[in-house]
């Protein structure tokens, strides 16, 4: 699918990713809206307007809906990082979401667990051409060939940081407002959403935001963690070295008129 025109929104949900865009803007100007500070300029030739989420869902919906209505854009792509939830999905490995869950959305014995009242279900699905196109250009940034000697991503030492070569996955991100570190939390999530790869604190907020306003986005996570009580690695050094670069390579493909 190409993209279509106008701008294009781009959501970071670490500060240290948001730099990492802005560096490679040549021209942006700053808009504050809601104590948000909103980067309108462009990224590849592309008009795009860059902002942080922000942390949570109702901080995410906000800056989200501010990017729709008072900046007009036609398209979301957020990316950050998440926990790895399912079974192989490693740190460093990158989520694409073909489906969200709001984890923590129970209105129940009033609606089944996880329906969004008003909605009438309990998940959200980008639309599957996007979707698509996210996942294959994700594969190709981090391809083997462009983590190897001379490729683009060379200087991003996976190995230094104990992590093995990236896999891509497309599934079920689930969100809520808590920040899942224990064992048993990880094991109480899965029983519920047993298909679910990735949990972080956003991503169903963007997708239900989107979803009512009719444009299209795309949710796409870096495992910085397993969100269990298992030491991780140094979470600065990896948003830094590894996050911050994909997100960078990843949003930088998507523009690019031919993917
Ligand atoms: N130490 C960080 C805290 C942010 S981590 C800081 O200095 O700000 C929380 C963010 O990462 C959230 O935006 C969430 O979407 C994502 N995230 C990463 N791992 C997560 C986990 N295990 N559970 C929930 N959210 C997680």
């Amino acid at each position: 699918m190409m993209l279509t025109d106008g701008p294009i929104g781009i959501m970071a949900a670490m500060p240290e990713e948001l730099q990492a865009l802005l560096d490679a803007m040549p021209d942006e100007a700053m808009v504050v809206r809601a104590g948000r500070q909103f980067w309108v300029g462009h990224l590849h030739g592309r008009d795009v307007v860059a902002v942080l989420s922000r942390i949570g869902k109702v901080a995410a919906a906000i800056t989200t809906t501010l990017l729709l209505t008072e900046f007009g854009v036609r398209q979301v792509l957020f990316t950050g990082v998440a926990g790895g939830l399912g079974a192989g999905v490693k740190v460093g490995d990158v989520v694409v979401a073909n489906s969200l869950v709001q984890h923590d959305m129970d209105a129940s014995p009033l609606f089944p667990r996880f329906e969004l009242p008003g909605l009438g279900v309990g998940s959200l699905q980008p639309p599957a051409d996007l979707t698509a196109r996210v996942a294959r250009v994700v594969g190709e940034v981090l391809s083997p060939a462009s983590l190897a000697q001379g490729g683009a991503l060379a200087d991003v030492h996976l190995d230094a940081l104990g992590l093995g070569r990236p896999t891509v996955h497309q599934g079920l991100i689930i969100s809520g407002d808590q920040f899942i570190h224990a064992a048993q939390a990880c094991h109480a999530l899965l029983q519920a959403l047993p298909q679910a790869l990735a949990v972080e604190m956003e991503g169903a907020a963007v997708a239900q935001v989107c979803h009512d306003f009719g444009v299209p986005y795309a949710i796409i996570r870096t495992i910085s963690d397993r969100a269990d009580d298992d030491a991780h690695i140094d979470f600065p050094r990896f948003i830094r070295a590894v996050a911050s670069r994909y997100s960078l390579a990843i949003v930088q493909a998507l523009l690019h008129p031919q993917a």
